[in-house]
């Protein structure tokens, strides 16, 4: 019980074996998807690539991309599946589907072994947490067809003692918070903010009446934001964890350390690249860019070289925990970034300043607009009830280091009234768009990295810096 990793081989691998591992695994996932999956097969030939052309991981970037459009229209061409599996349907024992905003949903299939590795990748991410089977773990995600419903398999493969509480009433979840006293739980930032706030009112004393001291996030930038990570851990008086994961590959794909200076990545699992979105070219490790993920053992459905449309960037140093795998930060997804002024804005860096100016309750909305042909957009946030500054000294602030941070002002700042804000209860939708196709179609033609991280350098000051 007094290990320090769930697998201590893998995830202390040294760094030039994981590459020969990861070397490994690519050839061999690569001639696997060529030979099985009819649509990796006609794809690798039209672009004139062979599995065998792969000598070393760079030589991924000969291979082409894929992404969810394709993803989608191959499930739709050849259904149930779609013809991206490289397995026949009656060796697939699980499917999940994606909550995507637009079309279809897809299916993310499974083999009994892809599952098996899915859980215990999980295990891994929760143990690096501190979960431990001693906790009694409350795992408050939705179960109906989500990928991240089966991760409380992990948990219990752990040894925890799990409770599937899923989706439901706050009231009722308070309720079990209360009864069974449980240690560890797992929402979204935006809920676990929510919660704790509806717990307050009902004269819950977070810190005495109740025994969370880990909190599992996902599915939001927030859990990776200081500000916003501090503010909940100081709501609940608990440790808070960013999970990372993504439909089509597994539940998380990544999280936390106790250093938590990124989400180590399962790279015995994935492969990772950052593109820029706009050139498609590589940028190096550091930088922001869209992360593109290469599932290494995945049967039922080989991801080469997906484009995850999350925009975060990687650090493929060893973390002083020990663990030798990469870590990624994910601050954004591609379609909620805006260009202002050819600068990058993703609602996250929106976050950033608002939750570190003490007077504001830490919930914003930004409402993006067109005007003269020029994208502008305009910030909402609320006054905390015990804030005793005017509200033009906060719009002034708020006004001045969104221009500090981002290098581009807000159009118009507004403050409103503690509570006046909708709450969310699941994901968060903290943006409004205003404006036609026009403006989205910009987004991926104008992407320039090197500017925004420009930008962002400007910014020093301590409580600031990342
Ligand atoms: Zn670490």
């Amino acid at each position: 019980m007094t290990k320090k990793y769930w697998n201590e081989e893998i995830e202390t691998l040294p760094l030039n074996n994981l590459r020969k591992l990861q070397l490994k695994s690519l050839q061999e996932h690569l001639e696997f998807a060529y030979q099985h999956s009819p649509y990796y097969g006609a794809s690798f030939r039209k672009h004139g690539v062979l599995p065998s052309d792969l000598k070393s991981l760079e030589d991924l970037y000969r291979f082409p991309f894929i992404d969810k459009k394709v993803e989608r229209d191959r499930q739709v061409a050849s259904p149930l599946l779609g013809d991206l599996v490289a397995v026949e349907e009656k060796d697939v024992v699980f499917v999940s589907a994606s909550s995507g905003s637009t079309g279809v949903p897809t299916l993310s299939p499974f083999t009994k072994e892809d599952f098996y590795e899915f859980q215990d990748v999980e295990s891994r991410l929760f143990w690096a947490a501190g979960m431990r089977p001693t906790d009694r773990y409350v795992h408050a995600l939705n179960f109906t067809l989500f990928v991240g419903g089966p991760d409380v398999i992990g948990a219990q493969n752990l040894g925890a003692l799990c409770l599937w509480v899923g989706t439901i009433p706050s009231e009722r979840l308070l309720f079990i918070l209360k009864e069974f006293q449980p240690t560890i739980i797992w929402t979204t930032p935006s809920y676990a903010w929510y919660l704790g706030e509806t717990a307050q009112k009902q004269g819950i004393n977070l810190h005495t009446d109740l025994s969370i001291r880990k909190i599992i996030v996902a599915g939001e930038p927030g859990g990776s934001i200081p500000a916003t990570r501090k503010a909940i851990e100081e709501l609940w008086n608990a440790d808070l964890y960013d999970f990372f994961g993504i439909s089509d590959i597994f539940g998380a794909c990544a999280g936390m350390c106790d250093k938590k200076d990124g989400l180590h990545l399962a790279e015995d699992h994935i492969y990772v690249e950052v593109i820029d979105p706009g050139t498609l070219e590589p940028v190096p490790d550091g930088q922001k860019g869209e992360l593109v993920f290469t599932t290494l053992r995945k049967r039922a459905r080989p991801l080469i070289r997906f484009r995850t449309g999350d925009i975060g960037l990687v650090n493929r140093e060893q973390c002083e925990c020990g663990r030798t795998h990469a870590r990624i930060s994910v601050t954004g997804r591609i379609d909620d970034m805006i260009i202002v002024s050819g600068v990058n804005v993703f609602p996250s860096d929106i976050e950033y300043v608002v939750r570190n100016i003490p007077s504001l309750t830490g919930e914003y909305r930004i409402t993006v607009v067109e005007e003269n042909h020029m994208t502008k957009f305009d910030i909402e946030a609320e006054r905390s009830v015990h804030a005793n500054v005017s509200d033009e000294y906060l719009v002034n602030q708020i006004s001045h280091l969104t221009k500090t941070r981002l290098g581009v002002k807000p159009r118009q700042v507004k403050v409103l009234n503690s509570g006046e804000l909708p709450r969310a209860t699941h994901k968060a939708k903290r943006i409004v768009d205003l404006r036609g196709y026009k403006g989205r179609e910009e987004k991926v033609e104008y992407f320039e990295v090197n500017k925004y991280d420009k930008n962002r350098s400007v910014v020093s000051t301590g409580q600031l810096s990342h």
